[in-house]
């Protein structure tokens, strides 16, 4: 943990994870004037649990609204290239490993035909839990998806949560 993550933490911010992102927020400090939701009403939700959903929005845009809080209420750590996880590729998944070899993510995704991926399971193990792992795994498929010009049919039930979570996924995703 970095020394600005730890001030947020002891301040009582509390922290969502993103894959580009970390969004820190303090309900204390809060003043509700819904700037952040008028900015960009995927990430800020307050309607929806969690509220904050980091990896919903472009980084740079969310960063411009996270600056416009007028109570300081928001704030963010940018992951820097060498601290976002690259994934391991190999047959109809993506994954990793520790160093011991065990697996500790994974998703995988079966190809029926040409135009479709069926995402059939997701996993983390516990100790990456918070990381937004999971989500980052999600996001390969459907960058791998775009780049064939494929569909995904998540039959996963995180997937599905991410598919029905990210309108931005709209574009690859076979209902
Ligand atoms: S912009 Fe800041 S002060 Fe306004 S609702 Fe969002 S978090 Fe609260």
């Amino acid at each position: 943990m970095n020394k600005v993550e730890e001030n947020y933490l002891n301040d009582g911010y509390k922290k969502y994870v993103g894959s580009d992102l970390d969004i820190f927020y303090s309900i204390k400090k809060c003043e509700h004037a819904g700037v952040c939701a008028r900015g960009n009403a995927e990430v800020f939700n307050p309607k929806r649990r969690p509220w904050i959903l980091p990896d919903n929005g472009e980084a740079n845009q969310v960063m411009k609204v996270i600056d416009a809080c007028p109570s300081g209420a928001l704030g963010y750590i940018k992951k820097e290239d060498s601290e976002k996880v690259t994934f391991l590729k190999g047959g109809n998944r993506f994954y990793l490993e520790n160093d011991e070899g065990q697996l500790i993510a994974e998703i995988t995704f079966t190809t029926p035909n040409p135009a479709i991926f069926i995402i059939d399971h997701t996993f983390v193990d516990p100790s990456l839990r918070g990381k937004g792992i999971a989500q980052s795994l999600v996001k390969e498929v459907v960058t791998k998806a775009r780049a064939e010009d494929r569909k995904i049919l998540p039959l996963c039930p995180f997937a599905k949560l991410e598919f029905e979570r990210k309108e931005e996924y709209a574009d690859v995703w076979k209902r």
